[in-house]
């Protein structure tokens, strides 16, 4: 595994990062998710992903019950608050009371002290930027939170908390953490430049795009059964991505992948990890061969004449 320092701070993170979003406390059975982990583990990835909305709370215990028996220094754990735990109007949001209440009930589910990161899952248009920085600021003050994160927002919003943070001297981002893969690359244009000034890594969700940058999709084919797409549990936010358009440039990402004697998947992470501005790509996975396929990425370095070639397909 190799390792990146998180934006201008000294936390090093490994380059691929294990999610659990729609796998963990969800679609893949409690057994196979510690397995999962565990291989994560023993191959050197450090960084985990949760959130409070993950199988509304199923996911953060999953994690900590699979991390519990490693040393705490050992790995980063990042989780997140914003999306509705419930439906009363305080449930959701980063109000403080719900950004206050909501940490600590993460902190029991994982049966941590504190988290590493810790996520404002959206921007949150009904509360004053200042109310949500200052709450996680005491949070980091309590020895609760050690980082900031931000996940999908704007470059401008980014701008908006940095101001707020420095004018009152609140603790600053340090990770966004955005949908980045080859048919999602948005963040570009506005957030990586403002990122990259600032000091802010990003983290990228969906980096194989939930599968279909693996190549295990095909036009005119059912899903593999054993797949995202084929699982109703899972499968009601990759349907978009299941087009001819996309399945036809899939396969020329194969061609391009073989000629270099690797995998589809390992292309796909090695083109996110290029941009020195990401620190990690967060993977998800719902079997441990998965992790072993995707770790191997790291080695991998693509040539300029490569990345013109994959220009040239998504083009
Ligand atoms: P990916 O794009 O990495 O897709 C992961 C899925 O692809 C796996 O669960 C598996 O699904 C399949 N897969 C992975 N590797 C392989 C392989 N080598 N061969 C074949 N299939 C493979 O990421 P996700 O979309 O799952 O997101 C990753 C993480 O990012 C989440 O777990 C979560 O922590 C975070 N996230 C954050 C969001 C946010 O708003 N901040 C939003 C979404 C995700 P299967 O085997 O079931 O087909």
């Amino acid at each position: 595994m190799k390792y990146r320092k998180l934006g201008r701070t000294g936390l090093k993170v490994s380059e691929i990062s294990l999610g659990s979003w729609l796998t963990y406390g969800n679609s893949v059975e409690k057994e196979t998710a510690i397995r999962v982990i565990d291989k994560a583990y023993e191959l050197g990835i450090n960084s985990f992903d949760t959130a409070n909305v993950y199988a509304r709370g199923e996911a953060e215990k999953i994690v900590g019950e699979a991390l519990r028996k490693y040393p705490r220094e050992s790995y980063v754990i990042a989780t997140k608050v914003f999306w509705p735990m419930g439906d009363g109007p305080n449930d959701r949001g980063l109000s403080r009371k719900h950004v206050f209440e909501q940490l600590h009930a993460s902190l029991k589910r994982l049966q941590l002290d504190y988290v590493d990161i810790y996520y404002c899952h959206r921007y949150d248009k009904e509360t004053p930027v200042d109310e949500t920085l200052r709450t996680i600021d005491d949070l980091v003050r309590q020895g609760k939170v050690l980082y900031v994160g931000v996940s999908e927002w704007t470059a401008q919003q980014i701008q908006e908390a940095l101001g707020v943070a420095d004018r009152y001297l609140l603790d600053r981002i340090v990770v966004n953490q955005p949908q980045y893969n080859m048919f999602h690359r948005y963040i570009e244009k506005e957030v990586i430049p403002v990122c990259e000034q600032n000091g802010i890594s990003q983290i990228v969700f969906s980096p194989l795009a939930q599968g279909v940058l693996t190549g295990k999709y095909k036009r005119g084919q059912q899903p593999p059964a054993d797949s995202r797409a084929a699982d109703p549990k899972a499968n009601a936010f990759i349907q978009r991505l299941l087009n001819d358009d996309v399945l036809a440039k899939v396969e020329q990402l194969e061609k391009v992948a073989a000629e270099l004697g690797i995998t589809l998947s390992q292309l796909a992470l090695a083109w996110v990890l290029r941009q020195p501005n990401v620190a990690s790509a967060l993977i998800g996975a719902s079997r441990p061969e998965q992790v072993e396929e995707n770790v191997k990425a790291v080695d991998v370095v693509l040539s300029d004449e490569v990345l013109e070639k994959i220009e040239g397909v998504l083009a």
